[in-house]
């Protein structure tokens, strides 16, 4: 398997330290709802996660919470609430969007409030051995006691110092513009712990490396993010930790994905042209989500649009047709086994996930094929199943019919649409199109009242009908 380390720049055959893969990848800052371009970095490192478990790694995965931050504090005191109150309300709902999207837990949330005494421990270890000083309440990092500080970033600490006056606003005096602060003073109404260096709160950088440290170790297989968090974040990662413990590399592997965009912009709360997970969800399946944002590779950046979701709702609607349909009783579908073939080695070529999905339309239409020619198809559908499920695709066809089966029926059984039972119980879809029929037999008598009687109950059930030129489609729209 060959992953692409942003660190050396380049593809590196994967070999982790141990039979655990330790996996880190940088969490949210809870201040406000998860967008889809924040679902789109933990959808992509879920799939490498399963990809890793799939080849038999036992994975151990850890995503921090960034629970107190300048952010938190200043969106709490305008709602009114503690910064707690605030970050627990919108853990919660992270919890819940994640859970929609198939993203399986990691197997620990640490929170840089519930883990100051670790963060301190490292921050005093920084200042003993010279990597950090005191500088009024603030401490700060001094990047010039580590020579190996722009390696991941690809930058040379003598260009950086304009830039930097940038990233860094004022504050007490630094000895580089570059050093950047471990622990801040608290100031009066703000969160605060005690200290050696008095009473404040953790930087954002230092919680990372600290957590990474107490719950993988010294050194961990991946740590990922998106690609804004290498320069500074993961840069600074990188000089606390190596600095604190003396061993390096932190990460073996460095992976970061691109970004969402929106038009032409990158998707964010400053921008305000956010696209929530709920918003998202109202609108698309999760699969339908999943196959969009996985339909690019994950190192470039990737643009929302309608067309594109709507694109990725019917290859979801293929993939869980071809995954439940019925086969014939002849001999088995032939070549199901050059798909997974085809899969893995995608899958090995840097997560190529684009290819790798190819590879399972093409394993659907081969079971249409064969299931149309009356094959045995069961052996390649438990293929196309458990090749979905390393995408975290569930291909999902009972909550359809439990959804909509009963009203569809009822539906059907009031207009006086005749169907033997049995096929009342077998068919939804079928049932859905005699539905649609009726409506379009209403329209033409110009029975309008009635048509979109039908149109409005199908609607209540969750089917959107669209009328082309020709023909009326409907869609299940969740
Ligand atoms: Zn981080």
């Amino acid at each position: 398997m060959k992953i692409y380390n942003t660190f050396s720049g380049r593809k590196e055959e994967f070999t982790p330290g141990g039979d655990t893969v330790k996996m880190y990848v940088c969490g949210v800052t809870p201040y406000s709802e998860c967008h889809i371009g924040h679902a789109m970095s933990y959808i992509l490192f879920d799939v490498i996660r399963r990809y890793l478990e799939f080849c038999g790694y036992r994975v151990k995965y850890v995503q921090n919470f960034t629970d107190v931050d300048d952010k938190i504090i200043a969106r709490a005191s305008q709602s009114g609430l503690s910064t707690s109150e605030l970050a627990e309300g919108f853990i919660a709902q992270y919890f819940l969007d994640m859970a929609a999207l198939n993203v399986k837990r990691a197997d620990v949330y640490p929170r840089a409030t519930e883990e100051i005494p670790k963060i301190i421990e490292v921050i005093a270890g920084l200042v003993e051995k010279g990597h950090a000083y005191q500088a009024g309440g603030d401490v700060y990092f001094r990047v010039r006691s580590f020579p190996r500080y722009g390696k991941l970033s690809h930058r040379d600490l003598s260009d950086m110092t304009a830039e930097a006056c940038r990233v860094e606003k004022g504050g007490n005096e630094k000895e580089h513009a570059m050093d950047f602060a471990l622990w801040k003073t608290a100031k009066p109404g703000e969160p605060q712990w005690e200290s050696p260096w008095g009473p404040g709160r953790p930087g954002w950088h230092i919680e990372c490396s600290a957590m990474s440290l107490k719950y993988l170790g010294e050194t961990v297989d991946i740590h990922g993010g998106g690609q804004d968090l290498i320069f500074p974040h993961h840069e600074n990662e990188i000089a606390q930790s190596e600095a604190f413990t003396g061993v390096s590399p932190f990460a073996r592997y460095w992976l970061h994905n691109g970004l969402m965009q929106l038009g032409e912009e990158k998707m964010s709360k400053s921008l305000g042209n956010l696209i929530t997970v709920k918003e998202a969800l109202e609108r698309y399946s999760a699969d339908a989500i999943r196959l969009f944002v996985l339909s690019s590779h994950y190192r470039s950046p990737l643009t929302y649009t309608e067309d594109g979701l709507e694109a990725a709702h019917r290859g979801a609607v293929r993939l869980r047709l071809a995954a439940h349909r019925k086969g014939g009783n002849g001999p088995p579908a032939p070549q199901a086994a050059i798909y997974r073939q085809r899969f893995t080695q995608a899958m090995d070529d840097d997560f190529n996930t684009a290819q790798a999905i190819a590879a399972l339309f093409d394993l659907a239409s081969e079971i249409n094929r064969a299931a149309d020619e009356g094959h045995s198809i069961k052996d390649a559908q438990r293929e196309l199943m458990e090749l979905a499920r390393v995408l975290g695709l569930a291909l999902e066809p009972k909550k359809f019919r439990k959804d909509v089966g009963g009203g569809v029926v009822a539906m059907a059984s009031q207009l006086g649409i005749n169907m033997e039972k049995d096929e009342l119980q077998r068919d939804v879809s079928n049932i859905i199109g005699q539905l649609v029929e009726k409506r379009a037999e209403h329209r033409k008598r110009r029975e309008w009242a009635l048509a979109d009687k039908i149109r409005a109950q199908l609607a209540e059930l969750g089917i959107v009908l669209e009328d082309t030129p020709g023909r009326t489609i409907w869609r299940y729209g969740r």
